[in-house]
């Protein structure tokens, strides 16, 4: 069986719901329309819907009525374009048509009872964002069965079971185990094409939980590792996991080959096509996982295994993240304790606000965190309500992280002075720092307005332009 993951960008509107339509017939069916092979399609939900989903909660919650109305009815609007320009004219058009509708209404039910109640916990928050793969799903099935593919659409809250652990729940594997053989194996052998919700999963007891923002991969993990997959593809929109992102250095080039523990350590570092804990499960079972683009399927992309071939070049990767704002937490006086910067993190985690990069500066008593810029009134509201009278919060304007990640071997010194030369050559101001206890990755922060700069100097003064032909 091959698990096919397509991201938010893969399903941004309906001409790219075709294309993934194409891609998944095209894998799954013969040229005479016969099944080709078992086949299992995980998708998240359309772009940007996850974040928008979450901010209406966050609305409701403090009392903004017509913003998470707002919201709804954006939604509502840009799904049934979906529908109407893909299914026009067919049944299922009202049929899914319908569902979207009724979906869209128990949101708005949903983002009432935040509103009566004036508080949204991180429950509640996973709650809500389940909406969004539960209408992508459907809409994806839909289409396929209307290209005559026996597509079925299933919510991941009766396969992937979880922990408690709202926000970042955890899978329980012998558990989801059981309920893919209950429910995913009967379909498959009927020769029916399951297209199940990324990201959301279920407690035991069926309460909804969320895998952490980007959780689409870790579920085309964790049902690939739970149904032995032979290999699972995460489909996004660039060609593999690349030496820079292509859309700031297009020369940027793909790391054709590399083992779980290299993918690992690019998308702990912020690497956007991959969720860093997609790996583990992966990993455990030896599964391959192959990074390819939607939009150029024509590319081999980046292959993840136990082990690459021996003579694949090894290359550096820089990783860049735009989108967000740092918080600083001070204190006054010298009364600065390791509980003030733990309480700080403590109180965000419990908010399921996640905080991508964080330091202290000794001399200054004060914690920089780096949040997303959609997360902020969010995190200066926890932080105002759950730190001591003697704090102070300060923001700054948008920032944006730059890491640079190496492969031992690369060199013999390591890649850190060269990246904190290089970013001196060019005058980059940096905000803050952080380093792993190795030679082998680090992490800035820089102005957003210097990133794209930034990356594609370090991208030259690393020599990754000069490297022999790796595509
Ligand atoms: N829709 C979810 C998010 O935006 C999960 C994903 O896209 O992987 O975070
Ligand atoms: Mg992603």
């Amino acid at each position: 069986m091959i698990v096919h993951k397509f991201g938010g960008t893969s399903v941004g509107d309906a001409e790219c719901f075709a294309n993934v339509a194409d891609i998944i017939v095209e894998r799954h069916c013969d040229a005479n329309g016969a099944v080709r092979g078992k086949t299992l399609v995980v998708v998240s939900a359309i772009g940007g819907a996850t974040s928008q989903l979450i901010a209406g909660a966050r609305a409701a919650a403090a009392g903004r009525d017509t913003e998470y109305r707002e919201i709804k009815a954006e939604l509502l609007s840009r799904h049934l374009a979906v529908v109407d320009a893909l299914l026009n004219h067919r049944p299922a058009r009202l049929e899914v048509g319908g569902l979207v509708e009724d979906q869209l209404h128990s949101l708005e039910r949903l983002y009432r009872s935040i509103a009566v109640l004036g508080e949204l916990t991180v429950r509640g928050c996973d709650a809500v964002a389940s909406f969004g793969e539960q209408l992508s799903v459907n809409i994806l099935a839909a289409v396929l069965r209307d290209r005559g593919v026996r597509a079925q659409a299933l919510s991941g809250t009766e396969l992937s079971v979880t922990d408690d652990n709202f926000g970042a729940a955890a899978p329980l594997m012998d558990q989801t185990r059981q309920r893919l053989q209950e429910r995913i194996i009967p379909l498959v052998e009927r020769g029916v094409l399951p297209v199940v919700t990324g990201y959301i999963a279920a407690t035991k007891e069926g309460v909804p939980t969320t895998l952490g923002r980007g959780g689409s991969d870790y579920t085309a993990a964790i049902l690939g590792a739970g149904l032995e997959a032979d290999e699972v593809w995460i489909w996004s929109d660039v060609d593999g996991i690349l030496t820079a992102d292509p859309n700031i250095v297009p020369q940027a080039r793909t790391l054709a080959e590399l083992s779980y523990t290299e993918a690992a350590d690019l998308a702990y570092f912020g690497a956007d096509v991959l969720h860093p804990k997609t790996i583990r499960p992966v990993t455990e079972s030896g599964i391959p996982l192959r990074i390819v683009n939607s939009f150029n399927p024509a590319h081999l992309g980046t292959l993840i295994v136990e082990t690459p071939s021996p003579g694949r070049q090894l290359l550096p990767a820089i990783i860049s993240t735009t989108g967000l704002t740092m918080i600083a937490v001070g204190i006054q006086d010298d009364t600065w304790t390791l509980q003030v910067a733990a309480g700080a993190l403590q109180a965000l985690s419990k908010a399921g606000a996640e905080v991508p990069m964080f330091s202290q500066s000794f001399s200054e008593h004060s914690l920089n965190l780096v949040v997303r810029e959609q997360d902020q009134d969010h995190c200066l509201n926890v932080l105002g309500r759950e730190l001591s009278e003697g704090c102070s919060l300060g923001t700054t304007e948008k920032v944006a992280t730059v890491s640079v990640v190496g492969v031992p071997g690369w060199n013999e010194t390591g890649i850190v002075s060269h990246a904190f030369a290089a970013l001196g050559k060019h005058g980059t101001r940096v905000i803050a720092v952080a380093q792993a206890a190795t030679e082998y990755s680090v992490s800035f922060c820089v102005p957003e307005d210097q990133v794209a700069d930034t990356v594609r100097f370090l991208h030259r003064e690393l020599g990754l332009e000069r490297v022999g032909q790796q595509t």
